[in-house]
């Protein structure tokens, strides 16, 4: 951190990420309002890249960085972690997909993260898909789930609902007063869920082959 060479890897790195031009969709909810489920369905039909900060985190520790034992222990009290971790993971899960099309999943988490973020990329979301779920449905899912996460049990999800309430929420309020909130009825079983998401994703698409339909009604007029 701090050398010459970091400031130059880290200039490039902004500079052909903000070059790329990419288009971002934030997906927020609290913890089992089902965004990595619904974001594996959007990935299938529409070509983005799914980035889970949870999961990029959770990946930095098994890797062994120096910053290991800080993330799980933060991850295990529910706490959010400090926006530049989070964001340097992000940024580089970004230039190394070679993708230009991004679910972000779980992130930003709190206001800090969202100015940070805003700052660091110059990239804002092309909107906010908000899974809008009752916590005792989350809690039944979370409860239910075992994918042997340390932070699945009754304690840490307590604390998981309330920083989501209190830090989280703000988040999703900014985007609404921006008109760039899709807010989803996530308490459905999957297969509806999905069927709001797609709604949601699939109009860009027929406008695409609008202009696809009128380029090709031209061709066949200029051959005539
Ligand atoms: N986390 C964080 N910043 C992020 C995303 C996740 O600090 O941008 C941490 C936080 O401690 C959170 C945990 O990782 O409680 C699990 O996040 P994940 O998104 O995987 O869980 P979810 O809320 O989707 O169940
Ligand atoms: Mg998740």
């Amino acid at each position: 951190m701090g050398t010459v060479v970091d400031a130059a890897a880290k200039k490039e790195a902004n500079g052909s990420l903000a070059d790329l031009n990419p288009t971002v969709v934030f997906v927020l909810g609290g913890p089992g309002s089902g965004k990595g489920t619904q974001c594996a369905n959007v990935v299938q039909h529409f070509g983005y890249t799914h980035l889970s900060a949870g999961d990029l985190l959770r990946a930095e520790i098994k890797s062994g960085s120096e910053n290991g034992t800080m993330i799980s222990n933060m991850i295990k009290e529910g706490k959010i972690v400090p926006s530049e971790v989070t964001i340097k993971l992000l940024q580089q899960a970004m230039l190394e997909s070679g993708n230009d099309k991004f679910l972000i999943d779980g992130f930003p988490r709190n206001e800090e993260n969202r100015a940070a973020f805003e700052a660091v990329t110059k990239i804002e979301p092309s909107f906010v898909l908000f899974f809008d779920c009752s916590e005792e449905e989350m809690e039944r899912r979370l409860l239910g789930r075992n994918q042997g996460r340390e932070d699945d049990n009754i304690e840490t999800i307590r604390k998981r609902f309330n920083v989501f309430l209190e830090s989280s929420l703000p988040v999703i309020d900014y985007y609404n007063s921006k008109g760039k909130v899709r807010k989803i009825d996530a308490g459905r079983p999957v297969e509806e869920v999905y069927e709001s998401v797609k709604a949601i994703f699939a109009p860009k698409n027929e406008k695409v082959m609008g202009h696809c339909h009128a380029l090709m009604k031209c061709l066949i007029l200029f051959w005539m």
